[in-house]
């Protein structure tokens, strides 16, 4: 599939059944075992990066491009702890649905801003550049230029998260693929460490902390890497 054709999948899904799936996930009413687990393995990551940026103590007024923002798990916590958040999203949705809780969460909406638009055209500059739980909507040949994109964007800092790829999360993806049931998402593809590595070097980056997030049915690794 060419580039193009898939961005216009993953936006089409996010705008329609994708949509409604993750806005269950990311919202706190009822859902089942596995989008409970998943839930909860997401809060996970979003936790780790709060803390992580809490711990610099420059939290106010930093900049932060949230690329792939999804309903703003990430943003609305930091706009609240005062950072100045530029969150956007290719699905319009997801955009419209994080404007609504950040409305309903937040007591002023000056330092969070959001807009539906791919993280590929993105442009300026941000102190920091987060992007989580999106490539893994992308092949591997995608990757490099979106983690190309998203340094060239960052002042100082990017962190970002996807699904490792390894023995026991490939067989359990095989079996997903054999099984796949009506929670069926899109296609999930999973990167391998050293790549993402290899790809920050490549681009003047260098990794400072990273962490591991697993539950039963999520995982995630999250990197942070500064400009060297
Ligand atoms: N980052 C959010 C979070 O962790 O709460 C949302 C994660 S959700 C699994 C993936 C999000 O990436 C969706 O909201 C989807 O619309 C968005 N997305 C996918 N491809 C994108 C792209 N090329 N540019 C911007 N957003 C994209």
């Amino acid at each position: 599939m060419s580039v193009a054709d898939e961005k216009t999948v993953v936006r089409d899904y996010f705008n329609s059944t994708g949509f409604d799936r993750w806005r269950r996930i990311y919202g706190n009413g009822q859902v089942n075992k596995v989008q409970l687990d998943i839930r909860q393995g997401h809060q996970q990551t979003v936790d780790r990066v709060i803390d992580w940026l809490k711990a610099d103590e420059n939290l106010p007024g930093l900049t932060i491009c949230d690329a792939g923002c999804g309903v703003g798990s990430l943003s609305i916590p930091l706009a609240e702890a005062g950072a100045v958040v530029y969150g956007s999203d290719i699905s319009e949705k997801m955009v419209a649905e994080a404007y609504e809780r950040a409305k309903n969460s937040l007591s002023v909406l000056q330092n969070v801003t959001f807009t539906a638009q791919d993280l590929e055209t993105l442009q300026g500059h941000y102190h920091t550049v987060i992007c989580l739980d999106v490539l893994i909507h992308y092949p591997q040949d995608q990757i490099p230029e979106m983690i190309s994109h998203l340094c060239s964007l960052a002042e100082s800092r990017v962190i970002l998260s996807f699904a490792p790829k390894t023995l026991a999360l490939s067989v359990l993806k095989k079996i997903g693929e054999l099984f796949p049931g009506p929670s069926k998402t899109t296609r999930a593809y999973q990167h391998r460490e050293a790549d993402i590595v290899k790809i920050f070097r490549d681009n003047g980056f260098s990794i400072q902390r990273q962490a591991m997030i697993g539950t039963r049915f999520y995982y995630s690794r999250l990197m942070e890497a500064t400009r060297t």
